[in-house]
């Protein structure tokens, strides 16, 4: 039985026991005397009266009712949910980096700005790019400036209104389009799992912006013919833009650029190691090719001789700035400490071993699920419970089962392509042991359906809430402060 943690206003005293602290020994000032009366409130602002030890006990109760990487096996597929070095966070919290204001005078961050300058070479060799912006926030937003990025390219072309993307994309590309003021044409998806090229001509014509395709795409399988596909969106003067959440599949193994995309966007929070989920920081850099350069996010940071400097050049033409200042810096740090320590041979063992790990699992998976995709898989791959649920037992039910043994719930319904879709991304962090573990799990699970479908269902058990009523919880969203967690 998991106890209920009470909001940490309800455990406070009056007086309680927190420590005191000394007696003022400087002049004081009244209050009133600086603040005008009308703007100060008139009751004793409510805070938790509660000692240090309960503090921290407290959060570190509420922090492990949550799943995160560090508690166990985080399976969820096309989030990259890998280990993340703790020497990146050492690094990234270090004063140096985390004390630094804004707004200091140039020559007193330039240690800062060489970081910057760095990164943004390192992640070029990465996808073959030419210039890298570090300023989007995260990988959507990195969509959204590519868009607009396309949306400057063809400025003296106001045919172009349409953006193609594969019915399996990621929610937030349609999303980006849409916001971006361009319209969707959506392909289809072939029997490998792979665009439908005669989908693709077929739909190509000269109002064609561009093409949005993750590579390898959300099936975790490479798209083989992504020569073709750049030949025929280049062919009507469009764009083709690489969603890279997948990049964990890639590093040091093929180039963005060399596949002839034009646009990349890196989701730096799962690829180059940032704790997230939760809604936390991230960093979404996008890389461009030399055409594109001039419509980049102003400034770029520039080097002349020793020093770094902001270059505003390019704001002519620039599509605009696009964040305060220098970005989510502390991710950046982590992705430079990352990818520094690991080196070009590192990284790409990072991408040969979550490949393997996501074949490994996906055979022995075989014996029980449906793999609706046999070749091509990379570091994710997608099964499908459609024989479970006739037997009464849905995807969703299996991910609630799932978190029963401590791991999180693998991505579910999800691409929609797939019925009765589990997507699952092991990364390369994870022993043999542990995915023989979750192998394991997933085939009982099968078993037991014949003999005891009830149980089953009862789950989860050992979870601090049981199964909610998804359709209540979002009708009914009740945010009360008053509730406990
Ligand atoms: C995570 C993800 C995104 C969105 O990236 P955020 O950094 O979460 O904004 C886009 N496309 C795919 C395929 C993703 O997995």
């Amino acid at each position: 039985m998991i106890s209920k943690t009470p909001l940490i206003i309800k455990k406070s005293r009056v007086g309680g026991d927190y420590t005191d602290i000394p007696k003022n020994d400087v002049p004081t000032n009244e209050i009133n005397d600086i603040i005008d009366n009308n703007l100060l409130r008139d009751s004793r602002i409510k805070l938790p009266e509660i000692s240090e030890p309960e503090v921290v006990r407290h959060y570190i109760k509420l922090s492990t009712k949550n799943h995160h990487v560090d508690k166990d096996f985080y399976p969820l597929g096309s989030c990259t949910m890998k280990y993340n070095p703790k020497i990146n966070d050492k690094v990234a919290s270090d004063p140096m980096f985390s004390d630094v204001h804004p707004n200091q005078h140039i020559n007193s961050i330039q240690g800062h700005l060489e970081l910057q300058f760095r990164l943004e070479k390192m992640l070029n060799d990465i996808t073959g790019m030419d210039n890298t912006t570090l300023q989007p926030s995260a990988g959507s937003q990195g969509e959204f400036v590519g868009l607009l990025i396309m949306q400057k390219y063809h400025q003296k072309n106001p045919k172009k209104k349409y953006i193609i993307i594969p019915e399996s994309a990621h929610g937030t590309n349609p999303a980006s389009v849409i916001l971006a003021g361009f319209e969707v044409i959506q392909v289809g998806t072939n029997q490998d799992g792979c665009v439908d090229i005669d989908d693709l001509k077929s739909k190509v014509n000269e109002e064609v912006a561009g093409m949005m395709l993750t590579q390898p795409n959300t099936l975790g399988i490479f798209e083989k013919d992504i020569k073709l596909i750049s030949s025929i969106i280049h062919d009507v003067d469009g764009l083709l833009y690489m969603d890279g959440a997948n990049l964990n599949a890639m590093l040091g193994l093929c180039k963005p650029a060399d596949m002839g995309f034009d646009i990349v966007h890196m989701n730096v929070h799962k690829t180059f190691s940032t704790p997230h989920g939760g809604g936390g920081p991230g960093a979404g850099p996008i890389g461009v090719v030399k055409k594109l350069s001039k419509y980049l996010p102003y400034p770029v940071i520039t080097k002349r001789e020793d020093d770094f400097n902001f270059d505003f050049n390019h704001k002519k033409t620039s599509i605009g700035k696009i964040h305060s200042f220098f970005g989510n810096t502390g991710v950046l740090v982590r992705a430079y400490c990352y990818i520094k320590s690991l080196g070009s041979k590192g990284l790409v063992n990072v991408s040969l071993n979550a490949i393997i790990n996501a074949n490994y699992i996906k055979q022995r998976l075989k014996e029980s699920y449906i793999i609706p995709f046999e070749h091509g898989t990379m570091h994710e791959f997608v099964i499908s419970a459609k024989k479970q649920k006739e037997t009464g037992l849905k995807a969703l039910d299996i991910a609630k089962i799932v978190l029963d043994y401590g791991f999180h719930a693998p991505t579910i319904y999800f691409p929609i392509n797939i019925p009765e879709a589990i997507m699952i991304e092991p990364t390369e962090t994870e022993s043999k042991k542990t995915l023989d573990t979750f192998i394991n799990l997933m085939l009982d699970i099968d078993t037991k359906i014949d003999l005891d479908l009830d149980d089953l269902l009862d789950s989860p058990k050992n979870t601090p809430v049981r199964r909610l009523n998804e359709t209540k919880a979002n009708r009914e969203l009740n945010l009360n402060w008053k509730n406990e967690l």
